[in-house]
């Protein structure tokens, strides 16, 4: 149950449920346990030992997929003895001039650009603090933008829609997956693994111990 503050102690030791509001008064946790909302269940704070190398080697990875993505082919299609293949660099930039221009800006900037960025911003916060040095100058910042971008990161729609419209034009034409689709599916399955890792309460106290 909520208590005013006044009767938690001061401002900054206390940590709120980002699902349903209840306050906290934040203690330590031991490492490899966590502490969970008594109301929604939802985990407040999972401090693990080694966690942060494991962020950044994932955020690595995802650098990596993204741009590795952008330039190996995506899919081919066969029909009638003809072939095409396609990066998403085409796709994005198929309709750069014409009235699509503000969809393939948008969606060049869901699927590559928010995950590209979110990376460079995690990597920029955590690499300092995982090797024992003072936080960036702009760590806060870094990592509340990161924050704030995790709904706008969208590679996964982007791939399951490329699946079920693969399905739809199977019967037309022969269609493959290029190694780009499998860069994404991968990118799906690093993300989900850094945003489980990250310990936001954690990285937080880190950053702002200046
Ligand atoms: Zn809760």
């Amino acid at each position: 149950m909520a208590a005013p503050p006044d009767a938690l102690g001061p401002p900054e030791t206390l940590i709120a449920c980002p699902e349903c509001d209840a306050l906290y008064r934040a203690a330590d946790v031991p490492h490899g346990e966590r502490a969970t909302c008594a109301r929604c269940h939802t985990v407040l704070i999972s401090p693990r030992r080694h966690a942060g190398m494991a962020i950044i080697a994932l955020a690595l990875a995802a650098l990596i997929l993204v741009l590795g993505a952008l330039w190996f082919p995506f899919l081919r299609i066969d029909a009638r003895g003809l072939w095409q293949e396609a990066t998403l660099w085409d796709v994005a930039t198929s309709f750069a001039g014409g009235p699509l221009l503000v969809v393939s800006v948008a969606v060049t900037a869901a699927i590559v650009v928010v995950p590209l960025l979110r990376a460079m911003l995690i990597l920029y916060t955590l690499v300092p603090v995982v090797f024992d040095r003072p936080p960036a100058a702009q760590a806060t910042r870094a990592f509340r933008w990161s924050e704030r971008l995790r709904p706008w990161s969208m590679a996964e729609i982007f791939a399951i829609g490329c699946a079920v419209s693969l399905v739809k034009i199977a019967d037309l034409a022969q269609v493959s997956l290029g190694p780009a689709f499998w860069m994404f599916a991968g990118l799906v399955v690093v993300t989900v693994a850094q945003d489980a890792l990250v310990d936001r309460w954690s990285v937080w106290r880190s950053i702002s111990r200046t």
